[in-house]
């Protein structure tokens, strides 16, 4: 899904990651437009420098987040209660503005039979997070992600973030947050099941 230019080699002379003449042409016009000169001694490896951070804050294009929930355990010893992962931060980008999204996830199911490492709901955010993203697309993404691999009883996904480019520009609100969230199979349709899940995420 990567662009790749026609003389793209994968490393520069440095060992650091190529980046195409045209790409860095690129950040210089927005420099200059955005008022300042991109030849001048602080700005010079700026635009090499964006291109690369880019590269990595988009890194989820390379995967498929879906990968991590691939190794299951059936072995669960009888545990047949929620499975949480409260606060997890993360950062990612707005695909309106390219400005960083900010924000922590709790990831919850209820498994049905077979768990995974608690580290690879964190891996499948960090998958989603990595692309150019919206806040509400970014929760449902992750909370089917969950469904489709593990086929719990339920999955809740509840994001709380702050969007640079309304703290930062625009309105102006630093500290204001955004919160969304996904709830499938029992976390919807059960009331019970779903104000439980909530209050163990400490809402
Ligand atoms: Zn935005």
């Amino acid at each position: 899904m990567n662009y790749i230019a026609p003389d793209a080699r994968l490393f520069d002379k440095d060992g650091k990651l190529f980046v195409p003449e045209e790409v860095l042409d690129a950040v210089r016009k927005i420099i200059r437009w955005a008022g300042d000169d991109p030849e001048r001694e602080g700005l010079v490896e700026t635009p090499a420098r964006f291109a690369r951070a880019w590269r990595e804050y988009c890194q989820g294009y390379e995967e498929d987040p879906g990968v991590h929930l691939s190794r299951t355990f059936e072995e669960v010893g009888g545990y047949d209660e929620i499975v949480l992962l409260r606060d997890i931060p993360f950062q990612s980008q707005c695909e309106h503005h390219m400005a960083p999204i900010v924000g922590k996830a709790s990831i919850a199911y209820l498994p049905k039979n077979r768990v995974v490492g608690i580290s690879k709901l964190a891996r499948v955010l960090q998958g989603y997070a990595s692309r150019l993203q919206v806040q509400e697309r970014l929760t449902a993404e992750v909370a089917q992600c969950i469904w489709d691999h593990l086929q719990p009883l339920g999955v809740a996904v509840v994001i709380e973030a702050q969007h640079g480019c309304m703290t930062g520009r625009g309105v102006r609100t630093p500290g204001v947050a955004m919160v969304t969230s996904r709830t499938l199979g029992c976390f919807l349709d059960d009331p019970i099941s779903r104000k439980e899940v909530i209050s163990l995420m400490g809402r």
